[in-house]
């Protein structure tokens, strides 16, 4: 059953990642692309590339039948999504397997029951995980929300059951507006996820977001690979990540990874996932589990030596993981800085033509990204076009190779967030490690100023 050609249904610097580990495990690869597409890295560099279709991602790297047929005219016997796009859908992980084309994801399953959150915390409950005070299960009711919210205590965040990539969310200070925020949230959710569903739960005040890296093998095995601290995020969308996270002992993460590595041989989890949790004054609140690799998963990488991709490979093809719990040694740090193109101070996007590009490089410096001298950056996709991936043997170590790296990384043509990173690295509670998922727009509006 060993695959031998693997379709990687995605584009930028993450189809480019996929076939870098599919290459090293001597597997050939093929690209789909839009026509928007057309010269971009990762289809010049795959075995075989396919056109699915024009720019709109509705029309190319979301047409579920396009991508089959892509699959079968070049006898792909396995596809991996990337993240984003159909990485979450389960239709499309169940269409994949009835092709008999091997999908490199988790059980369709798993994918549907945490792509709905309120399943997702009755799920995670279940299985021992600590959750965020709130409602139990989705709400409808405002006098019976009112009711949970005063139960829990304001301020309260109204989610969408179906939401994702931070939006679909409302804080609520008082029961005078909780009626209100409670219908505008409701009925965004239908308008972008066609499902009106909302929950409650408490805000917390001042957390820091820290998620645990989780493999299954299917079989009731689990292994943890330590958390992620993603706590600047800006709009709820995260800049800049590291691990291990500032805050967490070597004992916590024992005891945390352990819970999570549990609870997913529990639920007989498979491949790679993402259990994200809040955390305040030394408590874990879970929030929600993504069912695929994560942009942020080469901090991980670089911490543990684990090729996340080909993990996630080897498991598809039925093979076990190729690390115990016992092998996995955490040994320095490392931070990842997501580079978009767009404005690094207004965040207005900056599609366009790449007239100059040099990539940062020497010890420990990754640059993961598809960009090129003479590359046009097609303004139709997410405007990140690159991540820079550092690694020290002490924090301290780190943020100093990271500031060279980032001096030495030239993309001319388009703005960058790289200014943004460089001013983000000097400052002081960044480099004490002391900040919470509000620090960052706390600190952009003080920058404006
Ligand atoms: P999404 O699926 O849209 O990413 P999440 O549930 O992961 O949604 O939440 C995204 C971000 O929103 C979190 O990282 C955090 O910054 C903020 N957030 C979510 N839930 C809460 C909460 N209960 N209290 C405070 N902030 C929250």
């Amino acid at each position: 059953m060993a695959i031998t050609r693997l379709l990687i249904a995605n584009r930028g610097e993450i189809a480019l990642r996929i076939h870098r580990a599919a290459r090293e495990m001597g597997i050939e690869t093929v690209a789909v692309h839009s026509t928007a597409d057309a010269d971009a890295m990762h289809v010049r560099l795959a075995d075989h590339a396919v056109c699915i279709g024009p720019p709109a991602a509705k029309d190319s790297y979301l047409n579920i039948a396009a991508i089959i047929s892509a699959a079968e005219i070049t006898h792909a016997d396995a596809i991996h999504p990337g993240y984003g796009f159909l990485s979450e859908n389960a239709k499309f992980a169940e269409i994949v397997e009835a092709h008999g084309i091997t999908w490199i994801g988790p059980k369709p399953e798993h994918i549907r029951t945490m792509g709905d959150k309120v399943e997702a915390k009755r799920t995670a409950g279940k299985l021992g995980l600590p959750l965020v005070p709130g409602s139990d299960g989705a709400i409808d009711d405002p006098v019976e929300a009112a009711r949970i919210a005063e139960e829990i205590g304001y301020p309260v965040i109204i989610k969408a059951a179906s939401g994702g990539g931070g939006r679909g969310m409302k804080v609520c200070n008082g029961p005078d507006e909780l009626e209100t925020l409670m219908q505008q949230a409701g009925s965004e959710a239908k308008a972008a996820f066609g499902d009106a569903t909302v929950y409650l739960e408490k805000y917390l005040g001042n957390p820091r977001h820290i998620e645990f890296q989780v493999f299954g093998d299917g079989n009731g095995k689990a292994i943890h690979l330590g958390e992620r601290d993603c706590s600047l995020q800006r709009r709820h969308q995260k800049v800049l990540e590291e691990a291990p996270s500032p805050v967490i002992s070597a004992a916590e993460r024992d005891r945390m990874g352990g819970i999570v590595a549990k609870a997913m041989a529990d639920m007989g989890y498979r491949g790679a996932g993402t259990i994200e949790f809040l955390w305040e004054n030394g408590a874990f609140y879970f929030i929600e589990m993504n069912t695929r690799l994560q942009v942020e998963h080469p901090v991980t990488e670089a911490i543990t030596g684990v090729d996340l991709v080909r993990e996630q490979i080897r498991i598809a093809d039925g093979r076990e993981l190729s690390v115990t719990q016992d092998e996995i040694v955490f040994s320095g740090h490392a931070i990842e800085c997501r580079i978009n193109a767009e404005d690094p101070f207004t965040f207005a996007p900056s599609p366009g033509l790449v007239t100059a590009y040099h990539a940062a490089g020497g010890m420990h410096v990754r640059v993961d990204s598809g960009l090129y001298a003479g590359y046009r950056i097609p303004p139709y996709y997410d405007s990140m076009i690159a991540k820079l991936i550092v690694y020290g043997r002490t924090r301290e170590g780190c943020i100093m190779r990271l500031k060279r790296a980032l001096q030495e990384m030239v993309i001319e043509g388009v703005k960058t967030s790289i200014p943004l990173h460089q001013r983000l690295i000097e400052d002081p509670a960044f480099i004490d490690g002391d900040y919470s998922i509000k620090y960052l727009e706390q600190w952009l509006a003080e920058s404006a100023e």
